[in-house]
């Protein structure tokens, strides 16, 4: 009699050990999931989205030298605009592979405009864009920075055209559209 007690005792023990054990496995579970959707809530929150759904979504903290956000997930750095895309489509970016702008929008992190190229796309999507190099360092340049924003300034506040400042600078009309309508210089 006190052998079946014993050992039923014995096997309630085990039992409540075992529940204990399950129950610590999924708070642990709940726990990793829990802090995962508070990361992605706090990256997304990151962003500046007041524009709409369609437009950029503006990168607000730190961005390296290129222009590109610098964020943080799960105790390892990342691109922001990269994080984005891995967050969106919940997998990872294939290996060596780039994340293009359709905007041109280095801080932009909006899904919709992000596309995964090859290295060699992604060469190409910049000389299309002119972003690299830019303006005096691109070799071609015939104006400094300081003349770019000198004909930003006269064209926002006098009566100069695009064919006079053209002439007074020595360069094409289009070259001074592209300047006035920050096609190109957009970095100052
Ligand atoms: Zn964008």
């Amino acid at each position: 009699m006190i052998i079946c007690v014993v050992v039923v005792l014995l096997k309630c023990i085990t039992i409540c050990l075992v529940i204990n054990e399950a129950l610590k496995k999924l708070t642990g579970l709940f726990f990793i999931l829990h802090s995962t959707k508070m990361s992605e809530e706090r990256f997304w929150n990151n962003l500046d989205r007041t524009e709409g759904e369609n437009k950029c979504w503006v990168w607000k903290l730190s961005c390296n030298s290129e222009g590109y956000g610098n964020a943080c997930f799960k105790g390892k750095r990342i691109k922001a605009h990269r994080l984005a895309f891995e967050l969106f489509h919940k997998r990872k970016i294939i290996e060596g592979m780039f994340i293009l702008h359709s905007c041109d929008n280095c801080k932009c992190c909006n899904p919709f405009h992000l596309r995964e190229g090859t290295p060699k796309e992604n060469m190409n999507d910049k000389v299309l864009r002119n972003r690299q190099p830019r303006g005096e360092t691109s070799g071609r340049s015939k104006l400094t920075e300081v003349q770019v924003l000198e004909i930003r300034n006269k064209y926002a506040e006098s009566n100069w055209t695009y064919t006079r400042l053209g002439t007074e600078y020595g360069v094409g009309q289009s070259t001074i559209s592209y300047i006035i309508n920050r096609k190109r210089w957009t970095h100052i």
